[in-house]
């Protein structure tokens, strides 16, 4: 079997950067060695900062197209309410072809931005009006198409949707497109299982909430799916808004996440999406299951969701992982960012998310979101270790944010300081180079800024 390299002056490793790594993968792209203090063949391609790539655990493909488009007042109530019924105008004029357009277009933009894989939660499958298309996984063809042409990995979850509020309330028209008896429903799945196969996508499931599935047919549908893959990941919207939480409370007397955990074996297949409205048993309950939660916190802040308590999911050692969702950012770091950012806000203090074991904020986030984000991707791409993807982003060492800098500041630089994806230079998934940022000549400003940080770090060490 013919082997690829790359060598690494530094590459992000399971325990932190490590010093001249040479990376092997096989055909598949997947890595096969790992070698550090390594001396590269010669002709090797050499970069300088190597980062495992990040799974983006959350994405509506579709809802890229009209990002930016609702950031003006209606009405004093403005809220995800008055947004979604926006977001469902939009969702009955997307046709196939224009879904593998904006999806091709939104997954370089992901790969350019640090994401190297994709979770996505998809629930347009019919024709508006609610007819079935002629090849009823058209839609989902078109989402497999756009990763298939830029490289992007995919884990695709078609959504049950099946009600309008809890308590089975019906459908209402504009949401014909989304919705499947059960029946319809597993056939459907059955034929996408057939084409993920073939395409090498990974197929898992989204019930998309409470409010919208029947939870009578919840049971049903994921025996049929565990009994196709037993490792199938499932994720569903959960406690996103305080009305999800007080409407879920007058239909049974359980707040969501409540529910979940004593109706369904809730496991580490599993991924929560939000989960941002808990209460303390919840945090507690929740994160014992081994479930991941899926933080997408630029769509939380947009959309005005509410501030997740990661202090208290991080106390019950809960896993998490970060998405794009509604795409109002499409960004791997400034995801992690916001993160830190609201809890600095909601706690008055700084450096909110590390702990002892890891104090650098950058490392701990960028560590845990990666984790999280492959256990909820049900693929192989938690760093760059044998076994696992050959999905990985070079880091501008010439960047003015960057250059000059000692290896455990770089990644902060990156997350913090960089504009977030500037100084993302290059990106390959399954070995392959799929992004390439335009070059940068060196400049001698850029020499500049180097030579003045070292002096600056040199002088401040001193005192
Ligand atoms: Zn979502």
């Amino acid at each position: 079997m013919s082997t690829h390299l790359i060598f690494a002056r530094h590459a992000w490793l399971e325990q932190g950067w490590q010093r001249d790594v040479l990376i092997t993968w096989n055909n598949e792209g997947l890595i096969t060695a790992v070698d550090v203090n390594a001396i590269p063949p010669e002709g090797t391609e050499a970069v300088d900062w190597l980062l495992p790539g990040m799974p983006n655990l959350h994405s509506h493909a579709f809802q890229r197209i009209f990002s930016g488009m609702t950031e003006y007042r209606q009405d004093p109530a403005d809220s995800f309410w008055s947004w979604r019924k926006l977001m469902y105008a939009f969702a009955q004029h997307i046709t196939p072809p224009q879904l593998e357009i904006i999806a091709t277009q939104l997954y370089q933009e992901m790969l350019a931005a640090g994401y190297t894989s994709v979770c996505e939660f998809h629930y347009v499958h019919h024709q508006p009006g609610g007819e079935p298309y002629p090849q009823a996984i058209e839609m989902s063809a078109a989402l497999i198409r756009a990763a298939q042409q830029t490289g992007m990995g995919m884990t695709l979850l078609p959504v049950l949707y099946q009600t309008n509020g809890f308590g089975n309330q019906p459908p209402e028209a504009h949401q014909r497109r989304f919705t499947h008896e059960k029946s319809s429903f597993l056939a459907f799945w059955d034929r996408l299982f057939d084409l993920c196969q073939a395409t090498g996508v990974k197929l898992g499931l989204a019930p998309h909430s409470l409010r919208a599935i029947n939870p009578a047919d919840l049971q049903a549908v994921l025996s049929h799916i565990f009994a196709a893959d037993a490792t199938a990941p499932v994720h569903i919207h959960v406690s996103e808004q305080q009305k999800e939480v007080d409407d879920c409370l007058a239909w049974c007397g359980k707040r969501p996440v409540q529910w979940l955990l004593d109706n369904v074996d809730i496991d580490s297949r599993w991924c929560l999406i939000h989960a941002t409205h808990m209460d303390e048993r919840e945090y507690r309950q929740a994160a014992a299951t081994g479930a991941v939660i899926g933080l997408c916190p630029t769509t939380e802040a947009n959309l005005g969701d509410g501030i997740f308590d990661f202090r208290q999911w991080q106390s019950w050692q809960g896993n998490w992982g970060i998405g794009s969702d509604s795409h109002i950012a499409v960004n791997a770091a400034e995801e992690l960012l916001q993160l830190e950012y609201s809890q600095r806000l909601m706690h008055h203090k700084r450096n909110i998310c590390c702990d002892e074991r890891e104090p650098d904020v950058a490392s701990y986030l960028y560590r845990k979101a990666l984790q999280g984000g492959a256990q909820a991707s049900g693929r192989s791409i938690s760093g760059l270790a044998i076994g696992q993807c050959a999905d990985f982003i070079e880091l501008d060492a010439t960047h003015p944010a960057l250059a000059g800098l000692a290896a455990e500041h770089v990644l902060a630089a990156h997350i913090f300081a960089s504009s977030r994806q500037s100084a993302i230079k290059q990106v390959w998934t399954r070995g392959t180079r799929r992004y390439q940022a335009a070059s940068m000549a060196t400049s001698k400003q850029q020499e500049d800024i180097a030579a003045i940080r070292q002096h600056v770090l040199a002088r401040s060490i001193k005192e």
